[in-house]
């Protein structure tokens, strides 16, 4: 019996993607090697509306908060809380302060402060900060459901995928002597190593992330300056990241555990113990023009994929599902900066 689709990777976008195709009907099977290279498993889930040096608003964040908030709410992964941005100089001050005005930043702004302890006596916010409205996701928590569903309906397949083994079939593909109406590379930043899609202009990203135990106060809200700061109850926290370019692997490395725990430090005005319970290390799936990658393969007809959600997995990969169902199972075009059909692979040189 042919299954419709083989998806490779149980990521965000793997998980999202195998639970909308069987919600509409279709038979799946996901193949993953055990979370091996998941930078889902890595990531704190962050949605923060305004991001950058520049503090600026990702493109169609309201809608695309709305679209995340209602479909991670009924899986029990979707937790509303405020995101406290340091500012890091006055220039980043004046910025939020103009943000302020704007009215599609404005609804995510909480309060902004303009001097030292304004806020809170106990951080160092010596140029003040905003307040947002956020969000953060439990990923690693929606991995396991989501795996635990596919393993109960003998949906799930625990093996590593090699590209070269899947061979093209009457109707689709065959991999491993079953048949698959196509595949659907959601194996994040693999692709851009082996495989179909090389051709495409990947920048993937490694980050690193520590899980402390502190007696630095708990805050009710996210800290953020450079990096971040999870308060998790308990004195536990998550503290990350950084972005590094080489070196692209799951090893986290000293220097930058120094690194974070110096920033963790810094949020507060008083000496704090930490203990580091956990460091991981991960690869965000990135493109080279910060849009995802969704379609088919040129010259693979039953070859497609859906990744690139670089460092916005949590905002993007909700509305990117649909849109990628919509495709796969309707053939409703995808819009042209989600196509990778931007990308001919002439013209990246392949
Ligand atoms: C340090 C760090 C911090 C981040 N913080 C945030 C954040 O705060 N907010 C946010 O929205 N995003 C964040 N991200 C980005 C986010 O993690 C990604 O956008 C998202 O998780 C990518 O999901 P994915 O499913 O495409 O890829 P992945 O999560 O990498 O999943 C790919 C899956 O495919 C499997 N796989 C790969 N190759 C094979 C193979 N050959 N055979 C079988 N299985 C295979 C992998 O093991 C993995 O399970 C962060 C990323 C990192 C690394």
């Amino acid at each position: 019996m042919q299954v419709d689709f083989l998806i490779i990777g149980q990521g965000l976008a793997g998980s999202l993607l195998a639970k909308e195709l069987l919600r509409r009907g279709r038979t799946v099977r996901v193949v993953d090697d055990g979370w091996k290279s998941a930078a889902s498993q890595v990531a704190a889930g962050l949605m923060t509306p305004l991001t950058g040096r520049r503090f600026s608003l990702t493109k169609d964040y309201p809608t695309l908060f709305l679209c995340a908030r209602d479909h991670f709410t009924p899986l029990g992964v979707f937790h509303p809380t405020d995101v406290y941005r340091l500012f890091v100089d006055a220039e980043q001050r004046t910025r939020g302060l103009k943000r302020a005005e704007c009215s599609s930043c404005s609804p995510f702004i909480a309060r902004i402060t303009e001097s030292k302890g304004e806020l809170d006596p106990e951080l160092t916010d010596g140029f003040g900060g905003t307040l947002m409205h956020g969000a953060w996701v439990d990923l690693p928590k929606l991995l396991a459901d989501v795996r635990r569903e596919l393993q109960a309906s003998g949906c799930l397949i625990e093996a590593t995928f090699e590209p070269s083994e899947a061979t093209s079939a009457a109707a689709g593909l065959s991999w491993r002597h079953n048949l698959y109406g196509a595949i659907v590379y959601c194996d994040g930043y693999k692709s851009a190593l082996r495989g179909p899609f090389t051709y495409l202009p990947w920048q993937p990203a490694k980050g690193e992330v520590l899980t402390l135990s502190s007696d630095a106060p708990q805050k009710p809200y996210v800290l953020n300056r450079e990096g971040w700061a999870l308060p998790m109850g308990d004195g536990r926290w998550r503290t990350g990241t950084n972005w590094q370019w080489d070196q692209l692997d799951e090893t986290p490395s000293r220097a930058q555990q120094d690194k974070l725990l110096a920033r963790f430090r810094g949020y507060f005005t008083s000496l704090v113990q930490v203990d580091v319970m956990d460091h991981s290390a991960g690869v965000r799936p990135c493109t080279a023009d910060n849009r995802p990658f969704l379609g088919t393969h040129p010259s693979e007809l039953h070859t497609h994929i859906f990744n690139g959600l670089g460092p916005r997995g949590t905002v993007w990969a909700p509305s990117l599902t649909t849109q990628m169902a919509d495709y796969l199972i309707e053939g409703k075009a995808l819009p042209e900066e989600l196509s990778i059909n931007r990308h001919p692979p002439a013209a990246s040189g392949a």
